[in-house]
């Protein structure tokens, strides 16, 4: 086999690569997104493998031994099985966890990797490119133990098992700054030494960047969690780029590439729709503990008035216009199948029913989306929050299903809210809202609602999914 399939082979991957992303971006062709990089991984890896097996007329810089290829084969076999289990067993409240702990896997993988090439260079060095290759190895080991310590601390704090408060330590900012000078300093002295006298500066370095991996993201309060997945999400393809480049391989460059810039478009994006600028969301110190306590909630709001499931059907008979806003309650309730049913009964009676997602719905972006797709609500009456804003002063019944912080009025009335600033989809502009949730608890950014204590609001107490099943009962009779 000629060495020219290699390029072909990654050529073709990366093309499913980059169609990959096309489909992700929206509902509809977001299956097939996935068909496509699922082909060119498979692509990737076998010709990959083909090559350092010696397929392409011996065309690679290095061969792996028949024991190589047996070992390089059953860790993609073990790796591959362990993936499928935990893909297939994680709830979709948990995906969040799951992507952050995945992106620590690319992170540790960097670190060893680069570290490996320093020791024993796999990959002959042109002449006169050994500084270049020690400055990738460098940046591929910065990068990757950031990554890896910083994804570590994300699952922990997604996971419940670390306060979710920001930790401001005194100086902070300074303290980063001195570490990253450390880390330009040890750089100096690990570059141009000869016979791998560089190994301690470069391990030094691996301890101080996974040491900024822990502090930055330490100093990240709950609400600006979103952007923090995103953002790690971003660095683990720029360490997979650095790796590429680190072990000359094409193709690890433009998938580096990929996931890189798609993760930082994405953290603009939740940045943006949070009214944060990225540099405040990393230097930290937003949002409070993202557990959710329920402690003192009536303090100085009144009282909340509770709604029944007939009240509320007779409401939504009576309505014309009426906003499904789905928030992470839904998703643990698991209620978007009947909430499904109830929409389709209700446009049935010809009611003109749409969903508003708030882009930072639920625990992951596009969650909402995801699970209203799973129930096949039509994509048509599934809108984003700024298609839907201005259209609830004239709407008559908003359900809150199991959403709370992206519903709260204080992000645009209260300047000293932990939320302030934050866009929200303003529900109590319309006629009536009824919250389907099980107390007056706080949601994930732990900060009070004053909708729930409005004279337009009503509370459905309860599990989302026993009450929205009880509507469509009562819909249905
Ligand atoms: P929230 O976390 O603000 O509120 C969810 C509410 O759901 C809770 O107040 C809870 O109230 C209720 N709930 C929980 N279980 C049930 C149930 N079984 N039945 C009914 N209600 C239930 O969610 P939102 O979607 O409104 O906001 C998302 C929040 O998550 C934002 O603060 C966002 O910044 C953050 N976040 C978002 C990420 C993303 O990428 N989308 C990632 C990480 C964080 P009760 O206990 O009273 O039932």
């Amino acid at each position: 086999m000629p060495h020219g399939v290699l390029t072909v082979a990654y050529i073709a991957s990366a093309i499913l690569f980059i169609f990959s992303l096309g489909g992700l971006s929206n509902q509809q062709s977001a299956r097939r997104g996935n068909v496509y990089g699922i082909l060119g991984m498979i692509i990737a890896v076998l010709a990959t493998g083909g090559y350092v097996s010696g397929a392409f007329d011996g065309a690679a810089d290095v061969t792996l031994s028949q024991e190589g290829y047996g070992v390089l084969a059953g860790a993609i076999g073990i790796g591959a099985i362990i993936g499928a289990v935990m893909a297939a067993r994680v709830a979709m409240t948990s995906m969040p966890e799951l992507v952050a702990i995945l992106h620590s896997f690319v992170g540790l993988a960097a670190v060893l990797v680069g570290i490996s090439s320093y020791l024993h260079a796999g990959i002959p060095v042109p002449e006169g490119e050994e500084t270049i290759h020690e400055i990738e190895i460098f940046l591929d080991v910065f990068i990757g133990a950031i990554t890896f310590t910083g994804s570590v601390i994300a699952f922990l704090k997604l996971r419940g098992s670390m306060s979710g408060n920001p930790l401001i330590l005194p100086a902070r900012h300074l303290l980063n700054l001195g570490m990253l000078v450390a880390c330009v300093y040890l750089g100096y002295r690990f570059v141009g030494v000869p016979d791998h006298g560089g190994t301690v500066p470069l391990l030094i370095m691996t301890v101080v960047s996974g040491i900024i991996g822990i502090h930055l993201v330490m100093a990240i309060g709950g609400a600006d969690m979103p952007v923090v997945v995103s953002m790690l999400n971003s660095y683990s393809g720029w360490a997979a780029a650095a790796a590429g480049f680190m072990l000359k391989n094409d193709l690890l460059i433009i998938t580096g590439a990929l996931v890189g810039s798609s993760g930082a478009i994405l953290s603009y994006i939740m940045c943006a729709a949070m009214n944060r600028s990225f540099i405040s969301v990393i230097l930290g110190g937003f949002g409070t503990d993202g557990g959710g306590s329920s402690s003192g909630v009536t303090r100085e709001y009144g009282e909340a008035t509770e709604i029944s499931v007939q009240d509320t059907v007779a409401a939504l008979q009576d309505a014309s216009n009426i906003v499904i806003v789905p928030g992470y309650g839904m998703a643990v309730a698991q209620a978007q199948h009947s909430l499904s049913e109830v929409v389709k009964i209700l446009r049935g009676r010809n009611k003109n029913v749409r969903f508003a997602i708030h882009p930072v719905a639920g625990r992951l972006p596009g969650h909402m989306n995801v699970l209203l797709a799973e129930a096949n609500v039509p994509y048509d009456i599934v809108l984003e929050m700024d298609e839907l804003n201005d259209d609830l002063p004239e709407t008559d019944v908003v359900l809150v299903i199991g959403a709370n912080d992206i519903v709260n009025p204080d992000a645009l009335e209260d300047p000293t809210s932990p939320i302030a600033g934050m866009p929200v989809l303003e529900v109590w502009k319309s006629g009536l809202v009824v919250v389907f949730k099980r107390s007056l608890g706080t949601g994930y950014a732990g900060v009070q609602n004053p909708l729930f204590f409005k004279d337009n609001t009503d509370m459905l107490f309860g599990d989302a999914k026993k009450n929205v099943d009880a509507l469509l009962t009562e819909l249905r009779q």
